[in-house]
């Protein structure tokens, strides 16, 4: 069997929903496991609702929501040619709890919020394939994948989650072809809704294809495949044929927007293939990922926008030895925030990080109580692997760099504003 994860962006608009029995048809003979995630920008717009929610703004959350059940209600009656009675149940659960007043924490509440927009997406895709003649049976995910209470970031309980796909999904792919879940959302032991943080579809993709002992995972996108480089910001990006887990899961790590740097663990563990497919041009080939030693790989560019660099001098001349340093990262630990990029001298420590303004400002100021802070902010990240003199030049052009590391594999640069 095989694991297919189609994102948002495939499910955005009435002809890529109309689209979808075609990419499956090639797939007739196979049994699949479809996990779907909530169509375009729903994900942002229901961050927006809970925002307001939390900031006791009833009626504003209302609003926002009456817009995005109006969005997902009238498509589904396009691609129906009926209204889908079934969204009313998911509609008023999170109206319920709009009506109420927070009590608990925000994280509690974006993941109670945040997951009907896979469920609306889900529900609706699992219709329409189903009026198209492709047959599938819609799960909710929650009563399989188990997860602990880290609300939007939780993690998988897999020994719990492994035995609930054995009784309920194996003997479901039995009987119908195709099985179609939610990404991105899970379920506490108490029933309370998950979330595994932004993006996360394509990890649940990963769990599954573990649990299911897939032939291999595909990942559906509105490009060709993974490319060396963003293509709107690099105009030479181009197509990488062939990778293995080892340089997906760095490009994952230094930020490439491709897939969810989670994903590739549950694959490489079972030695299980993932390809990057394009749900526009579904019969070319894509981008195949596995075990493998792939030589000859042009620079891959990976860009961070948003950094800031958070100096550290200490005071009184005294080095920066393992206690301080200890310090600074017991506190980026505390406020569950991570550096991109570290460098430590004699009295200073130089540290990059993504300007969440929070963060940020929190960590500025706890770490003030033992160095003298200075925080520069709008610069950019720029790493590139198998990086040679030319494309260093090419890319860093005028910026000054403020801060350069490298390996013989890889070279990041902390780049000033334009
Ligand atoms: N819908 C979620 C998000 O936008 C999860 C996903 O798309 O993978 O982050
Ligand atoms: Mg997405």
């Amino acid at each position: 069997m095989k694991v297919f994860k189609f994102g948002g962006a495939s499910v955005s608009t009435l002809e890529r929903i109309q689209n979808l029995p075609t990419i499956l048809e090639q797939y007739k003979s196979e049994k699949l496991l479809i996990v779907v995630s909530a169509m375009g920008k729903t994900t942002n717009a229901l961050e927006k609702v809970v925002e307001a929610f939390f900031e006791g703004k009833k009626e504003e959350a209302l609003q926002l929501f009456e817009n995005l059940k109006h969005q997902h209600s009238q498509l589904a009656e396009q691609l129906l040619g009926k209204p889908l009675d079934q969204l009313i149940d998911f509609y008023t659960e999170i109206e319920w709890l709009l009506h109420d007043k927070p009590v608990r924490g925000f994280d509690y509440y974006y993941d109670q919020v945040v997951c009907v927009g896979e469920l609306l997406s889900t529900c609706i895709v699992s219709h329409y394939l189903n009026h198209s003649g492709v047959h599938n049976q819609w799960v909710d995910v929650r009563d399989v994948l188990r997860t602990d209470n880290n609300f939007r970031d939780a993690n998988i309980d897999w020994t719990f989650s492994k035995n609930k796909v054995k009784d309920t999904i194996e003997p479901l792919l039995q009987k119908s072809s195709i099985v179609l879940t939610q990404g991105f959302i899970g379920a506490t032991d108490e029933n309370e809704s998950t979330t595994l943080g932004r993006e996360g579809s394509d990890y649940t993709a990963a769990v599954f294809a573990n649990l299911l002992d897939a032939e291999c995972q595909t990942i559906w996108k509105d490009v060709q495949g993974v490319m060396n480089a963003d293509p709107k910001l690099y105009s030479k990006a181009q197509w990488i044929q062939e990778l293995n887990y080892n340089e997906m899961i760095e490009m994952a790590y230094y930020g490439a927007q491709v897939i969810h740097p989670k994903t590739i663990k549950p694959l490489q563990n079972k030695g299980i293939p993932l390809y990057v497919k394009s749900f526009i041009h579904p019969k070319e080939e894509g981008t195949y990922i596995h075990n493998a030693r792939i030589e000859n790989l042009p620079p891959i560019i990976v860009y961070k926008e948003n950094q800031a660099l958070v100096q550290l001098s200490s005071r009184d001349f005294s080095f920066v030895g393992e206690g301080l340093t200890a310090k600074v990262y017991n506190i980026f630990e505390s406020l569950k925030f991570k550096p991109n990029l570290t460098q430590n001298a004699a009295i200073s420590m130089l540290c990059v990080v993504d300007n969440q303004s929070d963060k940020v400002e929190n960590f500025a100021l706890r770490t003030s109580d033992f160095f003298d802070v200075q925080v520069q902010k709008d610069l950019t990240l720029l790493t590139i692997r198998h990086y040679n003199d030319t494309i260093l030049q090419e890319l860093c052009g005028t910026r000054s760099v403020l801060l350069k590391q490298q390996t013989p594999e890889t070279i990041q640069v902390l780049l000033d504003k334009v």
